[in-house]
């Protein structure tokens, strides 16, 4: 469903763009950086980086733009250029900024990994990839890539930040000294591999999706359309660069878009985020459901005295953001979340409620300007169902939901899964990019987000989402989260179970169970409501904060867990 009134075209959104000098291509790097200075905006503050140890120290566009060309210098004396890929594990600081913008300056692939990854998905991710260079810090070379490093083939060479590099290293801090503070840019064609990024592996194994310069079109657009960021905002988003959010909209759209960037390197914590949201006086802030549900658990309190009345636009990606936590935004923190979705693979936002059209709680929007989106009639094992014509069947009747899909190409498309030709050629199809979720369209064109085709339950003859299940235990006060999956079952084919974190002091378990079980069957019915409970202390999540219901199914079952690479104790 498009905007069809809107004047939005793609073509468009690449006039916003400057295009590398006298007419070199497009480069990532030079959108997010150079062209600022360029065009008289090289004081302006890029970052503002707040340290673990409570220190903040800015860096300006001017500043990013020496620095990543000293970076893109470097590599180029390295020998390291198109065709090679760059890992970066660092912190969030600014290392990860200089070593992805750089890379692409030098027209390498880059590739930012979670720092608070163990050794194996790290040393999978670098296998998969093919690096050529990590770039890193001491601390994290010792602590978990050299071990990380130990399985490989080939060996990447491994830069390390600042003077004294580890035996088997090179420090970075020299080499960027000697450097020359100005780098020309060599032609850049848009299709010229940019940016390399995992999937969360919710449903699997991780899988590498390889994105191109084009990718800055849909960015600037999404950045500008989307999450609104002009001239003079303070844009703070809490994912981690290891993760596409946190490159896409944590580095690249904010820098495009010329706005001030503010990246904490600490981890979650109540009092210390509503305390940047006020200090830092965030404008525009991006974040996620586990993270905002973390903060309904901390309870109105650690909002006290927080200021919070400059922020004007807030939005929530990687789940579904239940109706719940839209509520709680507007009534305990006067905010209004506006819930949108994509994936790796679509490198950037495709649905959204975007500024200026009413959200509706619970639904993740409409699709953004330059996006054709539609529902495909899909069976429950995921396999698309065809008309006589043998053309996939459009859903378009409101109480049926489909498999999202989005007409192909636009600019931040996936070129490809890395080593894995085949799958990528099957998410297409004639000419829809299959997603792999299911969701319904009410009669004005809004989604409505209703599961994974990976996770639906089929129950004694129902199709039943974990969300919608999920959405009304969550609504049950004691509840602070649950996951809902199926278990096989000889009869019903499978059975509703479900995992619930109980807020603390809601009472004996027993008794707050009986009641959030009479809760969901007056509320959905005994065929849809969970059969079996457990209570939980954590759900199992993907580093980047998915629940992995998988997990819950496999760990009920008995069956060994699959792959645990993605996951270790803490998320956010
Ligand atoms: P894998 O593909 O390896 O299983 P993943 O799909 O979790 O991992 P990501 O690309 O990080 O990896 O996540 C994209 C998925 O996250 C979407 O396909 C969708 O299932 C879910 N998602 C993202 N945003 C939303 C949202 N607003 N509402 C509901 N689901 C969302
Ligand atoms: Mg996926």
């Amino acid at each position: 469903m498009t905007e069809s009134s809107s004047p939005f075209s793609w073509a468009e959104a690449r006039t916003w763009l400057a295009g590398l000098p006298d007419g070199g291509g497009l480069n990532l790097a030079h959108e997010a950086v150079d062209r600022h200075v360029a065009e008289g905006r090289g004081t302006r503050v890029a970052l503002r980086l707040l340290g673990r140890d409570g220190s903040a120290t800015a860096m300006t566009y001017g500043e990013l733009a020496e620095l990543t060309n000293r970076f893109a210098g470097v590599l180029t004396r390295l020998g390291v250029g198109p065709g090679d890929t760059v890992f970066v594990l660092s912190p969030r600081r600014a290392l990860v900024h200089v070593a992805v913008l750089g890379a692409l300056k030098a027209r390498a692939v880059a590739c930012p990994l979670f720092s608070a990854f163990g050794p194996e998905p790290i040393a999978q991710r670098l296998h998969i990839g093919q690096a050529a260079v990590v770039v890193t810090t001491a601390e994290l070379y010792t602590r978990k890539l050299r071990a990380a490093l130990a399985g490989l083939e080939r060996l990447p060479l491994v830069l390390v930040e600042g003077d004294d590099a580890p035996e088997g290293t090179v420090a970075l801090g020299p080499l960027l000294a000697d450097a020359d503070a100005r780098y020309r840019i060599p032609e850049t064609s848009p299709e010229d591999p940019a940016l390399l990024h995992f999937t969360s592996g919710t449903t699997g194994l991780p899988k590498g999706a390889l994105h191109v310069h084009e990718a800055v079109v849909t960015h600037a657009a999404t950045g500008r359309l989307v999450l609104g960021l002009r001239d003079h905002d303070v844009y703070w988003c809490t994912a981690d660069p290891g993760w596409v959010t946190g490159t896409s909209y944590g580095i690249v759209a904010p820098l495009v878009c010329g706005v001030t960037t503010v990246v904490d390197e600490a981890d979650f914590d109540a009092l210390r985020w509503y305390r940047i949201l006020d200090e830092a006086q965030i404008t525009v802030w991006y974040t996620a459901p586990t993270a905002i549900r973390m903060l309904m658990r901390a309870g109105p309190d650690a909002a006290t005295g927080a200021d919070l009345h400059r922020l004007r636009f807030a939005a929530s990606v990687g789940e579904p953001l239940g109706a719940d936590a839209v509520q709680w935004g507007r009534s305990a923190l006067g905010i209004e979340f506006h819930d949108n979705w994509w994936q790796t693979e679509t490198g950037g936002i495709m649905v959204a409620n975007r500024p200026g059209v009413a959200v509706r709680d619970g639904s993740m929007g409409l699709p953004v300007p330059g996006i054709t989106a539609t529902l495909l009639r899909t069976e429950e094992d995921g396999t698309l169902c065809r008309g006589d014509d043998g053309h996939p069947i459009e859903v378009r009747d409101p109480a049926e939901s489909g498999q999202l899909a989005l007409q192909a190409p636009w600019p931040s498309m996936f070129r490809a899964y890395l080593g894995q030709p085949e799958r990528y050629a099957r998410c297409f199809e004639d000419g829809w990019y299959l997603t792999g979720d299911l969701v319904r369209r009410d009669t004005d064109g809004y989604l409505w987000f209703v599961s994974r085709v990976d996770d639906v339950i089929k129950t004694a003859g129902h199709l039943i989402g974990p969300f919608e299940v999920e959405s009304v235990l969550n609504d049950h006060p004691a509840v602070a989260e649950s996951a809902v999956y199926g278990v096989p079952d000889p009869v019903a084919g499978s059975v509703v179970h479900a995992a619930v974190v109980l807020r603390t002091g809601s009472g004996a378990p027993d008794a707050v169970l009986r009641s959030v079980l009479a809760h969901s069957r007056s509320l959905l019915g005994a065929a849809v409501a969970p059969r079996h409970f457990v209570v939980v202390d954590e759900l199992p999540k993907t580093r980047s904060g998915k629940i992995m219901r998988r997990l819950l199914r496999a760990r009920e079952l008995g069956l060994p867990d699959g792959d645990l690479s993605t996951l270790e104790p803490s998320h956010a």
